[in-house]
C-alpha cells in the first residue's frame, strides 16, 4: 500500500505521531493508499528545517529566485500529464480538468518568474536637505500554507511560488484527502533545482493546522477552504500574532437577463456548475433568471443537458465530470437535495443514488437541477459543494442583485447580458470580489490577484499576483542622508521641511 509521508529538510519522514488515514480512489471507492498523519512535532521539525533554509534563500538574489521559476516552468510543461493523472487518481476529476489545473498553476509560476520586477522598489530624491528616501519588500521569514482537496495541485501553487519568489521559506499543509500532489509539487521543485528546506510539507488535520497556527517560527498562514475552518484560523492566527489571509467558501450567483442570448447562457451554466461535480469555489451553484419567461426558456433548456451529463473516471475520454471526492461528501450533498425538496423546491433532475456500471463503489452523484428555490430554503443558504443547480427565479433586475449582496458569501458571481448599462450596473453595485459579464467562471489571471468578499475572504489580501507580493513581504522604507558633512544642529522639534 502507498504510504505518503511528510517531506521535511528535503527527506521523506513519517514522523513520530503514528497515526494515518487512509486514501480512496474516488471512481472505485477502494483504498489507493495511507497518508500520516503528523502533529505538533512534525510542524516543529518542519519549521525548524525551514528557519534553517531562511538565511540562504533570503540573501539569494532576486534575479537566482526567479530563475528556479522558469526551470519549476519547464518542468512542469514536461511533466503536466503526470501531474494531472496524480490530481485525478485521489480527487477523481477528468483528465482535462486537471489539465486545466495545471495550466493555471502555470500562470502563477509564470508571473513569479517576474519577481524582480514585482519586488521594485521605490526612490525620492530630496526629501529634506540632502536627503533620500527609498522602500524595498522584504520576506517575512517562515511562511505556511493550508490547502483543500479540490485544487490539490493548483492551490499550494497560488501560494507557493509568490512566497518563495518574494524570499520566504514554506511550510505547505495540503489536504489529507488527496495527499499526493503535494509531494509531486515538491518533487517538480526539487527537479527544478529548490534547495532542501526552503519547502517543507507536513501531512495531516486538524492538529497539524493547530500546530501550525500556534508555532511563534510561523510569520504567515495562508488557507484556502471552507468558512467555517477560515474564520477559525483567521481568528487563532490572528491571535498568535501571525498576519494571515484566509479564503472559505462560496454560493455564486448568475443573473441571467431576459437579452441574454440562452444557448450562450445554458452553455455556461452547464460548464460551471457541473465541471469538477461543482466541486470548485468558482462554480455557479445558483441560477437568477430574470422574469418567469426566462426562467422558463432556461430549465426547458438544461433540464435535458443535465440529464444527459456523461459522468465517469478521471480516464473516460467522454466524461464531463468524475466522482466526488468521498462518500461523506455524497451522502452530505444528496442529503442537501433531500432538504431542498422537503422545503418545497422541484427536483427536476435528481442525481441521487446513481450507479455506474464497473465503477459501483463510486463516490458518484448525478447532476442534479432544482427548481423553485427560494432565499429562505436551507439548499440556497449553505454551500453544497457538488453537482446541483438551483435556479431561483428573481422578479426583475433589481431584486436579483439585492438577494445576491444579501447573501453571506461574496467569492464570484456573473452576468448574461446583452445590455451594457446592466453590466456596467451589476459590476460596479454587486458586493462580490470577483465578477464575470458573459463569463461564468470570472477566475482572475496571475497577473491579477484572486479573492473573495464578505465570509469567501478573512484577512485585508488576496491571493496571487500583486496581492501576494504585499502578503507575503514587509515594507522598509530608509531615508538617508548623504554627505554626512552637513550640520543642521540637534533638532527638537518634529523633522519637517518648514
Ligand atoms: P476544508 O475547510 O474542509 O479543509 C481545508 C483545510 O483545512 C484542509 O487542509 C483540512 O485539513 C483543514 N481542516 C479541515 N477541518 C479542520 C478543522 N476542524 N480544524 C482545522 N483544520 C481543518 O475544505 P475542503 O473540503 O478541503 O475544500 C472545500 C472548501 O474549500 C469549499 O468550501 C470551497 O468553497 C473552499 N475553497 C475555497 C476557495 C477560495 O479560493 N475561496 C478555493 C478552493 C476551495
Amino acid at each position: 500500500m502507498k504510504i505518503i509521508k511528510h517531506i521535511i529538510g528535503g527527506k521523506e519522514t513519517a514522523g513520530t505521531s503514528g497515526k494515518t488515514q487512509p486514501v480512496y480512489n474516488p471512481s472505485t471507492g477502494e483504498q489507493s493508499g495511507e497518508v500520516v498523519l503528523g502533529g505538533a512535532a512534525e510542524v516543529d521539525a518542519a519549521v525548524q528545517a525551514a528557519q534553517a533554509a531562511f538565511a540562504d534563500w533570503s540573501a539569494t538574489p532576486p534575479a537566482k529566485r526567479a530563475r528556479l521559476m522558469f526551470a519549476l516552468r519547464e518542468v512542469m510543461n514536461a511533466r503536466r500529464d503526470e501531474i494531472a493523472r496524480t490530481i485525478s487518481a485521489e480527487h477523481g476529476k477528468t483528465h482535462g480538468d486537471a489539465l486545466g489545473e495545471v495550466t493555471r498553476a502555470l500562470e502563477v509560476v509564470e508571473f513569479a518568474a517576474g519577481i524582480q520586477s514585482h519586488l521594485k522598489g521605490s526612490f525620492s530624491r530630496d526629501v529634506g536637505p540632502q536627503i533620500d528616501t527609498c522602500d524595498e519588500r522584504q520576506p517575512l521569514g517562515v511562511v505556511a500554507g493550508i490547502t483543500p482537496f479540490n485544487f490539490p495541485s493548483m492551490v499550494p501553487l497560488w501560494m507557493i511560488p509568490m512566497a518563495l519568489a518574494c524570499g520566504n521559506t514554506f511550510v505547505l499543509k495540503p489536504s489529507e484527502r488527496d495527499p499526493s500532489s503535494a509531494n509531486l509539487v515538491f518533487d517538480l521543485f526539487k527537479q527544478a533545482g529548490l534547495p532542501d528546506g526552503v519547502l517543507n510539507i507536513v501531512h495531516g488535520g486538524k492538529g497539524a493546522v493547530d500546530a501550525v497556527l500556534d508555532h511563534p517560527g510561523i510569520a504567515a498562514v495562508s488557507f484556502v477552504g471552507s468558512t467555517p475552518i477560515a474564520e477559525y484560523v483567521y481568528t487563532r492566527g490572528c491571535a498568535a500574532g501571525k498576519r494571515v489571509q484566509a479564503l472559505g467558501g462560496a454560493k455564486n450567483h448568475m443573473i441571467i437577463m431576459p437579452d441574454a442570448d440562452m444557448d450562450q447562457a445554458a452553455d455556461a451554466l452547464m460548464g460551471a456548475g457541473f465541471g469538477s461535480a461543482g466541486e470548485r469555489c468558482m462554480a455557479i451553484s445558483v441560477a437568477v433568471p430574470i422574469g418567469e419567461k426566462t426562467a422558463d426558456m432556461l430549465v426547458d433548456k438544461l433540464a435535458p443537458r443535465v440529464a444527459a451529463l456523461k459522468i465517469g473516471p478521471p480516464d473516460d475520454p467522454e466524461a464531463e465530470m468524475g466522482p466526488v471526492i468521498t462518500a461523506a461528501a455524497r451522502d452530505r450533498i444528496e442529503a442537501c437535495i433531500a432538504a431542498g425538496e422537503k422545503e418545497g423546491a422541484k427536483v427536476v433532475v435528481d442525481g441521487r443514488g446513481l450507479k455506474l456500471q464497473g465503477y459501483e463503489g463510486g463516490f458518484w452523484v448525478g447532476g442534479t437541477l432544482i427548481d423553485g428555490v427560494t432565499p429562505d430554503m436551507e439548499i440556497y443558504r449553505t454551500e453544497i459543494f457538488g453537482p446541483v443547480l438551483s435556479v431561483l427565479r428573481a422578479r426583475d433586475y433589481d431584486q436579483a442583485v439585492d438577494l445576491i449582496n444579501k447573501h453571506e458569501y461574496g467569492n464570484g458571481t456573473a452576468i448574461f447580458t446583452r445590455d451594457g448599462d446592466a453590466a456596467r450596473d451589476f459590476a460596479k453595485r454587486i458586493q462580490v470580489g470577483m465578477v464575470g459579464v458573459n463569463v461564468p467562471i470570472p477566475v482572475p489571471v496571475a497577473t491579477h490577484s484572486f479573492g473573495g468578499w464578505k465570509r469567501s475572504l478573512f484577512g485585508s489580501h488576496g491571493i496571487y499576483g500583486p496581492e501576494a507580493v504585499h502578503f507575503y513581504t514587509r515594507l522598509k522604507t530608509v531615508t538617508a542622508r548623504w554627505p554626512t558633512g552637513i550640520r543642521a544642529g540637534a533638532q527638537f522639534t518634529f523633522p519637517s521641511m518648514e
